[in-house]
């Protein structure tokens, strides 16, 4: 070798060792999953345990994560963190997730269903999501509690999950880059957070029928639109509602009301409503997973 070519490959030693010559650009991505937005769901028989086809459910589920998690990596995501974000938290098969991710499980936690979001991540992606309760169409269409719950309103503006969701990120300056699920949450989300990729898995006919997608079909899309989503992950904003948060929550019953406006932070405003104003979405955030989990009961 000539002493130039050794000088050169001492060069590059020196680069790679200081990590610059190899190293990618770091691209987090979060993605929380639901299941009402899945394909084929139309019913509570694939939403919980007691659903006759609810295993098998849970196994679309993990195959609609785990194919939006192999197009975020191969189109240039480094590191994704995966949000179990259904019922009891724990319907994906962990055990068919690849080895690079982690995953949140179960509840409560603070964030509800964006745990774990926070300023380093560049993009969020929504798999299975459905519209809000003010909705009258979509599969399921509810928002944070089909029993309990008949409005969440943010700064007088009633909103979905992923309206909530995306606030929760865009406190973090982090924009939300694609959504799958029926076709009126991808219509209600892109009328909301702009001009982001929409995978469009199944039609509503009404609240528990659907003409919709195979699971394989599902997949081939979600795969295709995940994969733009982060291609042009640079094209997105974050959702962003303005500080302080005025949340106003309509509860199908009288109870809760009355006896949430004891608190000398909330204010009753009609028989089935509350508000409370939170200095950002965060608190937003705690206040809505406390309303909606606490009980003095709660063991342990
Ligand atoms: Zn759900």
């Amino acid at each position: 070798m000539k002493p130039k070519q050794i000088f050169l490959l001492l060069m590059g030693l020196v680069l790679v060792q200081a990590g610059f010559s190899v190293a990618q650009p770091k691209l987090k991505i979060y993605l929380s999953a639901d299941m009402e937005g899945l394909a084929g769901v139309v019913s509570g028989e694939q939403l919980g345990p007691t659903g006759f086809e609810y295993q098998r459910f849970r196994e679309f589920m993990t195959q609609e994560v785990n194919t939006a998690i192999d197009a975020a990596f191969k189109a240039g995501a480094t590191e994704i963190l995966v949000s179990d974000s259904h019922g009891n938290g724990q319907n994906l098969l962990i055990e068919k997730l690849p080895k690079n991710v982690t995953v949140v499980r179960s509840w409560p936690r603070p964030l509800m269903m964006m745990q774990g979001i926070d300023a380093t991540f560049d993009g969020v992606i929504f798999i299975g999501y459905h519209t809000g309760t003010t909705n009258p169409a979509g599969i399921r269409a509810h928002t944070m509690s089909s029993a309990n719950l008949a409005d969440v309103k943010l700064n007088g503006v009633s909103v979905p999950e992923a309206g909530i969701n995306a606030a929760i990120a865009g406190h973090f300056n982090v924009p939300v880059i694609m959504i799958s699920g029926d076709d009126a949450i991808c219509k209600e989300a892109s009328a909301m957070l702009g001009n982001i990729e929409t995978a469009t898995v199944k039609w509503a006919y009404g609240f528990h029928s659907a003409r919709t997608l195979t699971p394989e079909a599902a997949c081939d899309l979600i795969r295709e639109k995940v994969t733009k989503a982060v291609q042009r992950i640079r094209d997105f904003k974050p959702y962003k509602v303005p500080a302080p948060v005025q949340l106003e929550i309509r509860f199908k019953n009288y109870r809760p009301s009355e006896v949430l406006s004891y608190l000398s932070i909330v204010e009753r405003t009609d028989a089935h409503s509350i508000k409370f104003v939170g200095k950002d979405m965060i608190e937003v955030s705690k206040f809505c997973e406390f309303v909606l989990t606490y009980e003095p009961g709660l063991n342990p």
